[in-house]
């Protein structure tokens, strides 16, 4: 059955000018794009979405790149898509990601790492409902 997951084209692939080659790599991966919007976070919509990562030494760090700019929020829908996006796009540290994954293509370091894709079925729930409404989904259902 297919499921849905969350990508984010981070702040970096927009200004990469990358969104396209990115969605290219996304669709040709088998993935549907159901919704999909152009957003710019501020430090409490950025910190609500990271909020598992409040405690970490990175957390400051992470939400002045992902408020540095715009970026892509896009609900997926394939068979197995939380898992089978996370493969991908690799790794979190490019540097560690597989050949052939988005972030060892496009990913500069660990944290400039171009795609956020949700890590469970949970969490994928919570994260796309963070940026699209009921309304905004359903108008799509069906796609
Ligand atoms: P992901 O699920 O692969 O995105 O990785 P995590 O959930 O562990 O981390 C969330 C995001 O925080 C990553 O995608 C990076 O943008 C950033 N990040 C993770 N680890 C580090 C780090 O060690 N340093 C910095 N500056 N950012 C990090």
């Amino acid at each position: 059955m297919n499921n849905r997951t969350l990508a984010i084209l981070k702040p970096d692939c927009v200004r990469k000018n990358l969104i396209g080659d990115v969605i290219t790599k996304i669709t040709q991966a088998g993935f549907k794009v159901v919704a999909m919007k152009m957003t710019k976070l501020n430090k409490d919509t950025a910190g609500g979405f990271y909020e598992v990562h409040k405690d970490r030494p990175f957390f400051n760090d992470l939400l002045t790149f992902m408020t540095s700019g715009p970026c892509v929020p896009i609900v997926l829908e394939k068979e197995n898509a939380v898992e089978d996006f996370r493969k991908l796009i690799g790794a979190t540290n490019p540097a560690e990601a597989d050949e052939g994954t988005i972030r060892k293509l496009y990913a500069d370091n660990v944290e400039q790492n171009i795609v956020h894709g949700s890590d469970s079925d949970e969490n994928a729930a919570k994260e796309i409902s963070h940026f699209f409404s009921r309304k905004e989904l359903l108008e799509n259902y069906g796609l």
